[in-house]
């Protein structure tokens, strides 16, 4: 495991622009970085996974876990509830990997509270035709639900200015690059690095110079 500090990567964007498949390219792209499975009261879509994608609870289940302190953040998104595992991020972390969040503006918001040296990235469409075509073509949606997330979507993207980075998901391969790239910058970040400069610095104090007597 190395030394550095290791941080969360907030990723947020409206439904739709194509966050999910960003993150799964991320995790297969950088090495200890790891998803951060949030649990939600939304029920499961096809080729959804249980623990994997999402941990799917009833509401009264998530009403418990609430009361409980047990998420690092919660909100209510269409409709449903969503919430992130304050024990997933511990270990996550302490397994010395970096945490990948996927979560909506309301939750980005709580967490860099927390968290100020979270990284956020916020993700847009090119264009709100762009981005009602990729929904209705992800083909998940009933025509109300789709209505209520593009709905969503014009309030959602006005708070872009709180994030630190902006990622434009045109062209997939480029934004991918971009996300990738965003993460292996911030981990070169000396603030992360210190522990490992101070380390290699002692070994300078520790050998004599070459060509003293
Ligand atoms: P989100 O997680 O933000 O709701 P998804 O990752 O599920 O979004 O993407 C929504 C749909 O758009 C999916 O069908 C996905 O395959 C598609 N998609 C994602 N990025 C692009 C892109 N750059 N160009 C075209 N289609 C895309
Ligand atoms: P979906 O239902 O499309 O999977 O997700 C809907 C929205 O909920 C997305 O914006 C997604 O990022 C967000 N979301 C997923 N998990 C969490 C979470 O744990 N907390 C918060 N605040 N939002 C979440």
């Amino acid at each position: 495991m190395s030394n550095r500090k290791h941080f969360l990567i907030v990723i947020s964007s409206p439904s739709g622009a194509g966050k999910t498949t960003l993150v799964s390219a991320l995790l297969d792209r950088v090495p200890q970085t790891r998803l951060s499975v949030s649990y939600t009261t939304r029920p499961p879509r096809p080729h959804e996974v249980d623990g994997r994608d999402y941990t799917f609870i009833s509401r009264d289940e998530f009403d418990r876990m609430r009361q409980r302190g047990e998420f690092l953040e919660w909100a209510e998104v269409h409709g449903n509830l969503y919430g992130t595992s304050r024990r997933m991020i511990e270990e996550i972390l302490s397994a010395g990997c970096d945490a990948v969040l996927d979560i909506d503006v309301q939750g980005a918001a709580q967490v860099r509270k927390q968290f100020p040296d979270a990284v956020t990235v916020f993700i847009l469409p090119p264009s709100f035709t762009e981005l009602k075509r990729r929904l209705s073509s992800r083909g998940t949606e009933t025509p109300e639900s789709l209505e209520r997330r593009l709905r969503v979507a014009r309030r959602e993207v006005l708070r872009y200015t709180e994030f630190e980075y902006l990622v434009i998901n045109d062209q997939l391969d480029v934004a991918i690059a971009a996300v990738e790239a965003i993460v292996r910058a911030e981990r070169q970040k000396r603030q992360r690095r210190e522990d490992e400069a101070r380390a290699i610095l002692r070994t300078f104090d520790e050998q004599p110079a070459a060509g003293r007597t």
